[in-house]
């Protein structure tokens, strides 16, 4: 027997009705790229949505037809979320910070139609559209005065043009809430980048996840700043949640620096914000030393890479700002887990609560979870096993875009997607990633966790960032070093570095070394590429050797 309950599918325009029709004079503030801001409503960029939607059906773009973005957190790309998703074609977000030749590959895997750009990006544009055949139209998101008189870009039009010459007057269709809404491509670190394509159904359930109070706790009494890009995995999918709960929104746009995040904060009173630890870092790198505090901060998330201990308790001690540290992945939409306390968990001392506090946290309900061990075997929820963490749910990956799909079966059928990350879960049920499988160090048989040593240096008041790499080794096969850049104006030699780590973790697991280095190379989602480190390290030998 069916429920009787009414049938409705899903989808992406569903966000935007309800944020127009409930919120919509609900705020959206944007630094643009022409350095000013820009606020408009829910009710504005619903209509300016309708007017994409019917531009596109003015291109002649079919159902399922892909367009793309290469563009920052702002208005404009928020309104290629629900144009281009709500009326049936996907949104391709691309990451500008790939090299154009990856660019060129993947806009011709994904078979864009339009791509629209910031005008930040016209070099970038100008490099790689004679490579892009299957991209008809180009378009800068601006206004029409803004337009370059000489791009070189074939037909290039402002999208202010593009988009004024269409009226707000528009049905989102209704269709299968499987559809495919947006895709987004991993940064590719090893081999060519792959695609998640999501739907309807994953974006809007993971939207509903996102907001939930022991998730991201979002409210239409929030001020939201999502410094995480929108290139890159929906901006942690904050823009539809943030419909979902008609939240205010702040966007930094291409102002990425620690001053320029601190003042918009300061100035659009925003509670609540999301990123990777290296923007947290830059900007408490401006704060201390100007002895500059938080009016309105309450929150922020941060995931990506694992957030030091020390930032989070500087964010606590120092700015009153709670740290929600969280773990995902672009082929799971990408939220997995959370760290937000349990009841019982109240009455512990700060202490204990910080070892808590910085493991990557417990499961949301829509992703399951388990470790496994080298023969698939589950292991044990004891918070010291450690095994390959396996996810399954209705917004993971099953099969990348005109690709395999990676999941493993279990013995019930269900399948299984594999994360590369290798963790320990406790008994209840906070998931701790020791390390990504091919960064961890395997020192004489046992493991060691780059993410463990890299804390460690992180706690030293000298120490602006850290990485942790093994070296190969005869004896032991391998041995970590960490390379480190120094706070400016700080000093501290190698041997007080190691002395710092005496008593804060095994002995066989301190670094053999500490490699002072200029940078520490960062990818395109501004994570620390190991492999490029490793490169620039590759005529290294470890002391004695
Ligand atoms: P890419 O693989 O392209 O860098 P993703 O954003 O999909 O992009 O990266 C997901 C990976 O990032 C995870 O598998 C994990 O290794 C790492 N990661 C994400 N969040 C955390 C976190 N809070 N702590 C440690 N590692 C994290």
């Amino acid at each position: 027997m069916l429920g009787l309950m009414q049938s409705q599918p899903l989808l992406i325009s569903s966000l935007i009705e309800f944020a127009e029709r409930h919120h919509g004079d609900g705020e959206i503030v944007s630094r643009r790229v022409e350095g000013d801001i820009h606020r408009y409503t829910y009710k504005d960029l619903a209509a300016r949505s309708r007017q994409l939607a019917n531009a596109l059906d003015r291109e002649g773009l079919q159902f399922s037809d892909r367009v793309a973005s290469l563009a920052w957190n702002g208005y404009r790309h928020m309104e290629m979320y629900f144009g281009v998703s709500g009326s049936g074609r996907v949104l391709h977000t691309i990451n500008p910070r790939l090299h154009p030749e990856q660019i060129a590959w993947i806009v011709n895997h994904a078979e864009d139609q339009i791509l629209c750009f910031d005008l930040t990006f016209l070099p970038l544009v100008q490099a790689v559209h004679a490579k892009c055949p299957t991209v008809k139209k180009w378009v800068a998101l601006c206004d029409a005065d803004k337009l370059p008189a000489d791009s070189g870009v074939p037909g290039l039009t402002s999208y202010e043009t593009w988009i004024g010459a269409q009226t707000a007057d528009y049905t989102w269709p209704v269709f299968d809430e499987n559809t495919a809404s947006s895709m987004c491509y991993t940064s590719g670190t090893t081999g060519n980048p792959k695609a998640a394509l999501y739907s309807h159904r994953s974006t809007t359930l993971h939207a509903y996840a996102a907001a939930l109070p022991d998730v991201m706790c979002l409210s239409a009494r929030d001020a939201v700043l999502p410094v995480v890009p929108m290139f890159h995995v929906n901006a942690w999918g904050i823009p539809y949640s943030a419909a979902l709960t008609g939240c205010k929104l702040v966007y930094p746009g291409p102002a990425m620096d620690g001053k320029s995040i601190y003042e918009l904060i300061e100035a659009e009173q925003v509670t609540y914000a999301a990123g990777v630890p290296t923007v947290w870092q830059m900007m408490l790198g401006h704060m201390k030393p100007a002895g500059l505090k938080f009016s309105s901060l309450r929150r922020t998330v941060i995931g990506g890479s694992a957030c030091p201990p020390a930032m989070i308790t500087a964010f606590q001690d120092d700015f009153g700002v709670e740290v929600l540290h969280a773990w995902g992945m672009t082929e799971m939409s990408p939220l997995g887990t959370l760290c937000t306390l349990k009841n019982k968990q109240l009455g512990l001392s700060k202490d204990e609560q910080m070892k808590v506090r910085q493991k990557q946290g417990r499961s949301i309900y829509g992703v399951d979870m388990k470790i496994v061990g080298g023969n698939g075997e589950e292991l044990p929820w004891d918070g010291k096993t450690y095994g390959d963490l396996l996810v399954r749910g209705p917004w993971i990956l099953d099969t990348y875009y005109k690709g395999e799909s990676p999941l493993i079966q279990d013995a019930q059928g269900r399948g299984w997607f594999p994360t590369g990350d290798v963790a320990t879960i406790d008994p209840d049920g906070f998931m701790q990633i020791t390390d990504r499988s091919k960064d961890v160090i395997k020192s004489g048989g046992e493991w060691i966790s780059s993410i463990d040593i890299e804390n460690i240096a992180m706690g030293h008041p000298a120490i602006a960032m850290a990485a942790c790499i093994g070296m190969p080794h005869p004896k032991w096969d391998e041995r970590p070093i960490v390379a480190v850049t120094l706070k400016p104006g700080a000093e501290v030699t190698r041997e007080e570095l190691l002395h710092f780590y005496e008593g804060k973790t095994a002995k066989w697991q301190i670094p053999d070394d500490v490699v002072f280095v200029d940078a520490i190379p960062l990818g395109a989602t501004g994570k620390m590429l190991k492999t490029r480190l490793r490169e620039q390290l590759k005529d290294y030998k470890l002391p004695g050797l």
